[in-house]
């Protein structure tokens, strides 16, 4: 949809998750049952031209629905003033909670901490569009319960992107991570992030994947797609230290198979699973 959307709209596209409103409407929670938005924004001085770029849209919509994938809604236009228009999207951006007690935060939302709450303070654009990607979601499920059960220890966060994964690690308590990306962008993110967060002394970030030369680490998280999760799976075992944990996402379930194959052949026992719509993660413990 977006890509259909995208090919009309010069000013760009959003999908918004669906979500539930939590804490009086303060705060969101993601809730993959309920249908998401998709949103373009084009200029609308000219009326012919929407007009005819709506009609595009609902057009290919049409064809789409054919394909008999998730149900699509009907098409909806309006107007926005272009006085609110700078400020108009951040309304589609919440507090995020994640797992038991992360929270994601925009910059320009409110958010007091309660409990033992761990706030990533992260704007979008950066990691996530209106919600986090569900590869980083499950990731970040899977380091919170990590966690839980003991500590992080060092860290290593393969293809760092934002850093919110480094971050959030430190946050739970890891002594430090490294984040390491092959795009020099995630490099810059991750430690401008680190330092936003107060954590810039722990979290290191440099351009590179593995291996690292800087292991061995005691948990290993790993956000990349399923490809590049078996071709760096033997690699990715020796940054563990012998007990050691790699969290493994970005897995298309139907690649879940030759992912499991390929953690176990590196010598890696998978230990634990969690999946949101069709996206796998894989907790992994390398013996010893
Ligand atoms: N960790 C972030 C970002 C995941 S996106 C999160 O969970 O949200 C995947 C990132 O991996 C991208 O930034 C991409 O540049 C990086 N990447 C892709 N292949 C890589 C490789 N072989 N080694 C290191 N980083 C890689």
């Amino acid at each position: 949809m977006t890509e259909i959307l995208a090919r009309v709209a010069p000013g760009g596209t959003t999908i918004e998750p669906g979500f539930e409103l939590v804490e009086d409407g303060l705060a969101a929670r993601i809730d993959p049952a309920r249908p998401a938005t998709v949103r373009a924004y084009l200029p609308a001085f000219d009326q012919l031209t929407t007009g005819q770029a709506t009609e595009t849209v609902r057009e290919a919509l049409g064809h789409l629905q054919a394909f008999g994938l998730r149900p699509i809604g009907e098409l909806r236009t309006r107007l926005v003033d272009e006085a609110d228009w700078a400020t108009a999207w951040q309304e589609h951006f919440h507090v995020l909670h994640v797992g038991r007690r992360l929270v994601i935060k925009p910059g320009w939302r409110r958010h007091s901490r309660t409990g033992d709450e761990v706030v990533i303070d992260l704007d979008p654009g950066m990691a996530f569009g209106t919600g986090l990607h569900p590869t980083t979601r499950l990731c970040l499920v899977a380091l919170e319960a990590r966690a839980d059960r003991g500590p992080l220890g060092r860290v290593l966060d393969v293809g760092c992107g934002s850093g919110i994964l480094s971050i959030a690690a430190v946050k739970l308590g890891g002594t430090r991570a490294l984040g390491v990306d092959i795009d020099p962008i995630a490099i810059e993110a991750t430690l401008a992030n680190a330092r936003h967060n107060r954590v810039g002394k722990r979290v290191r970030a440099r351009e590179g994947s593995t291996p690292s030369d800087e292991g061995p680490f005691d948990t290993v998280l790993a956000n990349l797609i399923a490809g590049v999760l078996i071709e760096l799976a033997p690699e990715l075992a020796n940054e563990l230290v012998p007990g050691g944990t790699l969290i493994g996402s970005g897995i298309f379930i139907d690649r879940e198979p030759d992912t499991r194959r390929a953690l176990e052949a590196a010598g890696l026992d998978i230990v634990g699973r969690r999946f949101e719509s069709d996206w796998v993660a894989l907790e992994a413990r390398r013996p010893g």
